[in-house]
């Protein structure tokens, strides 16, 4: 069965397709169908984000989508940077104008109360009966300075443990473990029993 990812993030799709071909769906972007669509994601929450544009995809095609949303909580900030991750502070700024200007805003502030999340929700449409929402989740806090060079976004100000940022593992490594990963267990979950 074909299956579309409503996404323009090449990582994305790669992960995505390595994980649905053994399932029998035959996983295509939305490069691949020729779909050039800028979608508004306005909606309050990961899970909301994730079906407005799973939705939005679906209502053009009819072919059974999955789109996912995600970001970073800072429990310091109130949930903030949340589902305004990838332009907090401002659609200019760089990722790493992003991980300083986070780091400023935790300045001074004491290692317990820096916990942050990743979150991850994915959004699997089969048809019009059929709609699922799995969220994955990773716990760390954010360091005090970057570190590691690997990932991208916030990864190298995301701590696992002292020595040990997002951004030092290798790629494989954080695909294990990440709030991504573990959103995509849940729905490959689902399609084995489907
Ligand atoms: P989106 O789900 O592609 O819209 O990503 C939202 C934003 O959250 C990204 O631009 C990153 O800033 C941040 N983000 C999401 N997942 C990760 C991750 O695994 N590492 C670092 N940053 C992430």
């Amino acid at each position: 069965m074909k299956l579309i990812i409503a996404t323009n993030n090449k990582h994305k799709v790669r992960e995505l397709k390595s994980i649905l071909a053994p399932r029998g769906y035959e996983a295509v972007s939305l490069a691949d169908e020729n779909i050039s669509v800028e979608i508004t994601e306005d909606g309050d929450t990961f899970e909301e984000n994730a079906r407005i544009k799973a939705e939005f995809v679906y209502g053009l095609t009819h072919t059974p989508v999955i789109a996912d949303d995600s970001g970073l909580e800072v429990e310091f900030l109130g949930g903030a940077p949340g589902i305004y991750s990838a332009r907090y502070g401002g659609e200019d700024l760089t990722d790493t104008d992003r991980n300083d200007l986070l780091l400023e805003e935790l300045s001074g502030v004491e290692p317990e109360l820096r916990g942050a999340k990743f979150v991850c929700a994915v959004y699997f449409i089969k048809d019009d009966e059929e709609q699922y929402c799995f969220t994955g989740e990773l716990a760390g806090y954010i360091g005090t300075e970057p570190l590691g060079d690997g990932g991208f976004g916030y990864d190298p100000i995301f701590m696992l443990d002292e020595d040990t940022s997002l951004a030092t593992l290798p790629e494989e490594e954080k695909n294990q473990l990440s709030h991504r990963a573990k959103a995509l267990k849940q729905l490959e979950e689902e399609l084995r029993k489907q």
